[in-house]
């Protein structure tokens, strides 16, 4: 089995990992990318409807700043957000876009040249900086184009599936090369892992079929821990039937909700903000009109568009009207879209600092969406995540160079662990491959993500997180204890296989949220508990942590101060 050699390792080649990879490449260190997906295919290129920044170009907008940004986002995440982090994320917010023109994200523009924005939810002032309807598309070609003049070796179409840590710090990774179905171990002083969201876990998501979260799942299971995994984002407006993203842009360039008796229902739930209150409180409405008989169909509402005119349409909205018309045979120009709240984003993530670090593993770094600074505490705003990936991407590159230049490590030292870890590895994956097939994982993996959906989404409460967590320790037990197979002739691009293998980390990140779900006896942001319905500052005003105690075993919890600095936990009201 072969290792390879490299002072850093980036796992994911979306905005944060590309983003990092970039300043690695500047200071001189020797890095490569490991991902499953060519960059280009990350689901950062899903992206619509923008990256906030408080440029202050909206000629209606008044003066924003950073610390209008900064207060919109902390109160966006409802006081669990750490300020010290948003501050920085704000702050670099303004030159971390200009530097993307510069490397050439076409923005879209007002008539005056100057970077066009629009108004997004939870946001005081127009501060969605965006290229059209399709953002994360620009910026991801413009940041992967750039890595291209730092010949930096990308290792695509490989899944890391294990990190090795020793010693309180990281040794390096190894991965499953999907096209020969080979194990690779890469050796490294410093490790990222930048691995996106984990949507898949539920039946309904707007997240592409790659957002497992099984580099989140690798991270637990290597002693890193994860933190505030309960913090769930449902995008309140996905396509009814596929639940494809309908981007905030469209609330933002004006659609309005619309129930079954045609009111503009958000009245009765935020009455200023209206459909451009935060995503939890939005979503949380659309599911209460649907559930009193006031959707469609007992499933959807509508989002009304109509009004705008087909020349905007085309121009702000041309995606999201194609989307329409393909996959609910809707024109958007003529018709309102049918919409339903579906998973969008995890808050939660791997725990680090707002170095990228963890505090607790040496060399180990995380950004983007699989991180959790945390920027977003119990809700994120729309427009903060591509920010969030932008900005501690960069961070956490130039952090992992600082690292690795003062730091002494001999990567020999490592031989022996790696050697020993790739063994356990092997051993671990050829269990999953047996002629006799006793339970099947994508039956399994299906019944789980139902299961989330149905007991752990926009609302909860006592009973069904019980008997939703009750079920996942019992999967946990039968895929160790009975095992789930898949039959293999060739181990060539075994899409099976490499399901099978993330089906086993993703139930330890349902265990995650559901446990996290049942424990927060109190409602923040996205988390919302019906039996307790209010915020309790008092006893919940901090980050939880989960922690690996092996296969098959339950997750174990504690909790973490947050980080106030300026900003004193208020009522939040919109
Ligand atoms: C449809 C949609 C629209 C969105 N729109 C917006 C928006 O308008 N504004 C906004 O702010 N946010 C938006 N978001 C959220 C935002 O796009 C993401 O949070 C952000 O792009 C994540 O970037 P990332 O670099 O962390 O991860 P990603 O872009 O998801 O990249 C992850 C990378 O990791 C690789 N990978 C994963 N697991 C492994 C593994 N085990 N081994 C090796 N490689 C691995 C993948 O192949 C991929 O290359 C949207 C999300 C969705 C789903």
């Amino acid at each position: 089995m072969e290792i390879k050699s490299y002072d850093a390792i980036i796992v994911g080649g979306g905005l944060a990992g590309m983003g990092a990879t970039i300043e690695l490449a500047k200071a001189g260190i020797k890095v490569a990318v490991v991902t499953t997906t060519h960059p280009v295919r990350s689901h950062t290129v899903a992206a619509q409807g923008g990256i906030n920044a408080s440029l202050g170009n909206h000629p209606e907008g008044g003066d924003d700043s950073w610390e209008r940004h900064a207060f919109d986002t902390i109160k966006g995440s409802d006081y669990l957000a750490d300020q010290d982090a948003v501050e920085n994320m704000v702050k670099e917010a303004v030159p971390r876009v200009y530097e993307l023109e510069h490397w050439g994200v076409a923005f879209s523009r007002f008539d005056n040249g100057k970077i066009a924005q629009r108004p997004f939810g939870g946001g005081a002032f127009p501060r969605t900086c965006f290229a059209a309807d399709r953002t994360g598309h620009a910026l991801m070609h413009a940041l992967y184009e750039r890595s291209v003049r730092y010949k930096i070796p990308v290792y695509e179409d490989h899944v890391v599936v294990k990190a090795v840590v020793a010693d309180g710090r990281v040794h390096g990774v190894i991965a499953l090369n999907l096209v020969s179905g080979e194990l690779i171990g890469f050796k490294a002083k410093a490790v990222m892992f930048s691995t996106g969201g984990c949507g898949q876990i539920y039946s309904k998501t707007t997240n592409s079929i790659i957002n497992t979260g099984f580099g989140m799942a690798v991270a637990l299971r290597a002693g890193v821990p994860l933190k505030d995994m309960e913090f769930v984002q449902f995008h309140p407006t996905t396509l009814y039937g596929t639940n494809l993203l309908i981007s905030e842009a469209v609330r933002g360039e004006g659609g309005y909700l619309i129930n079954n008796k045609g009111e503009r229902f958000m009245e009765r739930y935020a009455p200023k903000a209206m459909e451009l209150a935060p995503r939890d409180i939005v979503a949380r409405a659309i599911m209460t009109e649907i559930k009193e008989g006031r959707g469609f169909e007992d499933a959807y509402v509508h989002l009304d568009v109509r009004h705008l005119g087909a020349e905007k349409i085309l121009t702000r909205l041309p995606q999201i009207r194609e989307l329409g018309i393909r996959f609910a045979g809707v024109d958007c120009i003529h018709e309102p879209l049918p919409v339903q709240p579906g998973n969008h984003y995890a808050m939660g993530g791997i725990d680090v600092d707002k170095t990228t670090m963890s505090p607790f593993v040496k060399g180990f770094f995380s950004a983007g969406e699989a991180a959790c600074v945390s920027v977003h505490g119990a809700n994120r705003l729309g427009g903060n995540s591509l920010l969030d990936a932008a900005v501690f991407g960069k961070i956490g590159g130039q952090k992992m160079a600082e690292y690795i230049k003062t730091h002494e490590i001999n990567l020999s030292d490592s031989d022996s662990l790696m050697e020993q870890a790739m063994k356990e590895t092997k051993e671990w994956i050829d269990g999953f491959i047996d002629e006799k097939n006793e339970h099947n994982p994508f039956q399994l993996l299906n019944e789980m993500r139902e299961l989330m959906m149905d007991k752990v989404g926009v609302f909860r409460s006592e009973d069904p997180l019980k008997d939703a967590l009750n079920r996942i320790r019992e999967m946990k037990k039968m895929v160790v204890e009975e095992g789930v197979t898949v039959i293999v002739k060739s181990r060539r691009f075994h899409r099976g296989l490499e399901r099978t293998i993330y089906f086993d980390g993703m139930l330890d990140l349902a265990e995650c949220i559901t446990l996290g779900a049942l424990t927060r006896t109190e409602s923040r942001g996205a988390h919302y508990r019906t039996d307790y319905p209010k915020r309790d500052d008092d006893n919940w005003l901090k980050h939880s942590l989960y922690w690996f105690q092996g296969r098959g075993k339950p997750i174990k919890m504690d909790y973490k101060e947050v980080i106030i600095t300026k900003w004193q936990p208020m009522e939040r009201k919109y």
